[in-house]
């Protein structure tokens, strides 16, 4: 009974709400990359109503006449529970002196700039210590409680022992550790079941660590988990109809990774030709993450890590070698990775710097996501049925796609929560 009065309550709110239509200059269909002018998009409840040349009588019309609209933007490699770690000691101190409490107000500031800067949509991919307060950030979003964009969750992640900061303490100092350590196939599948049934939406792996550049130009690694934990945590997160991203910058962690069957390769410094075949071929999505990179690989150099300079350029050749090979590229920046006063949209014309046409780039982060995360029936495109999640920026993207760094109009949902 309470039930069917929410609905008839949600139906009455969603009628009252059909008056807002958007006025768009241009509206970019990022299918074809061809703009129509002058469009009127009626927005019917938190989705995309009638699409057309004029307004209906008596509509309440949002003026961006001025302004190219756009699908909301996805990030699919985000970390709202971090904030910037250039140095090891960056990151040690957010987890020894920044209570868990404080980290999630925190991460509820990020995840308002990140609407605000035109993420609609966020794959957050692990908490970093954080324990499970993503999912709690996008209940509080999805509750209406605080603004944000759309979240799917990795909670904790999971590497072995020995891998993965806090690192370099005194043995007998019980530290934490920014992923959930897990050693053997049986206790690997125990994490996921465990990390599935406290809200997470992907399982998130570390399968690399520990980066040298061979003579031969190379970037080698050292592998995490043994193939057999790798293939449990697959076969487990697939089984219960979740994907697994797989932290793999170098040789033996992309292959590793892509041979247990990951359905996302993030970052990918280095990919072997035969590893990227594989990824065609298994439809396995790459998400570059080109400018986090390039903003810590100086800081890193000073502490000691010169290998962090060489991966810039090796990275921009793994880039270049998998989109002429045809690999499936989504946008993802690992913000949190770097400072979140940094709007993460700088990511786009490192895109197209290293080949991508500005179209490409802006599907990367609109129909490639969308399809990444299983969603492109409900966002990706400003089509009449789906979800209003919509962008605004002044000017002409697909000239100079850094213009993606200025949007001044966001709807999500149907809401506005920004406006020129
Ligand atoms: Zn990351």
């Amino acid at each position: 009974m309470f039930k069917r009065l929410f609905a008839i309550l949600f139906v009455a709110t969603a009628a009252f709400a059909q008056t807002a239509v958007l006025h768009c200059g241009s509206v970019l269909d990022v299918k074809s990359g061809q703009y129509q002018r002058n469009v009127f998009i009626a927005i019917d409840g938190e989705k995309i109503g009638a699409i057309g040349n004029s307004a209906p009588a008596g509509a309440k019309v949002i003026d961006l006449s001025t302004e190219t609209c756009l699908p909301g933007l996805i990030d699919t490699h985000t970390h709202v529970l971090l904030q910037g770690d250039i140095t090891a000691e960056d990151y040690d101190v957010q987890l020894l002196k920044y209570s868990q409490s404080y980290r999630t107000i925190l991460g509820t500031v990020a995840a308002r700039r990140a609407l605000d800067y035109g993420f609609t949509f966020i794959r957050d991919l692990e908490t970093e210590g954080a324990m499970y307060a993503d999912v709690d950030i996008k209940k509080a979003i999805n509750q209406g409680v605080i603004p944000g964009p759309r979240m799917q969750v990795a909670t904790r992640a999971l590497d072995v022992t020995g891998a993965y900061p806090l690192q370099g303490y005194a043995p007998e100092v019980p530290v934490p550790h920014g992923v959930q350590l897990v050693d053997g196939p049986d206790n690997a599948r125990k994490a996921v079941r465990e990390q599935i049934s406290f809200g997470a939406d992907w399982i998130k792996v570390y399968s690399d660590r520990s980066y040298f550049v061979r003579p031969d130009g190379v970037l080698d690694d050292i592998p995490t988990f043994t193939m057999e934990e790798l293939r449990a945590i697959v076969d487990e997160a697939h089984r219960e109809h979740h994907k697994v991203a797989s932290h793999a910058a170098a040789l033996n962690g992309v292959h590793n990774s892509v041979e247990a069957g990951v359905d996302s390769i993030e970052h990918g410094q280095y990919i072997a030709p035969e590893d990227i075949k594989t990824m065609v071929a298994k439809g396995i999505y790459y998400v570059p993450t080109l400018y986090v990179g390039e903003y810590v690989a100086e800081g890193r150099a000073k502490a000691g890590a010169k290998v962090w300079v060489d991966m810039v350029k090796i990275h921009a050749d793994a880039f270049k070698r998998a989109h002429q090979a045809g690999v499936k590229i989504a946008f993802g920046t690992d913000a949190g990775g770097f400072d979140w006063k940094i709007n993460p949209a700088v990511e786009f014309p490192l895109m197209v710097k290293y080949g991508m046409s500005p179209i490409e780039a802006i599907r990367s982060a609109t129909t490639v996501a969308s399809e990444l995360l299983g969603m492109q029936a409900q966002v990706g495109t400003i089509d009449s049925g789906k979800l209003a999640d919509i962008v605004a920026v002044p000017g002409d993207p697909l000239a100079d796609v850094g213009l993606l760094q200025n949007v001044n109009f966001v709807m999500k949902g149907g809401q506005v929560y920004k406006q020129p």
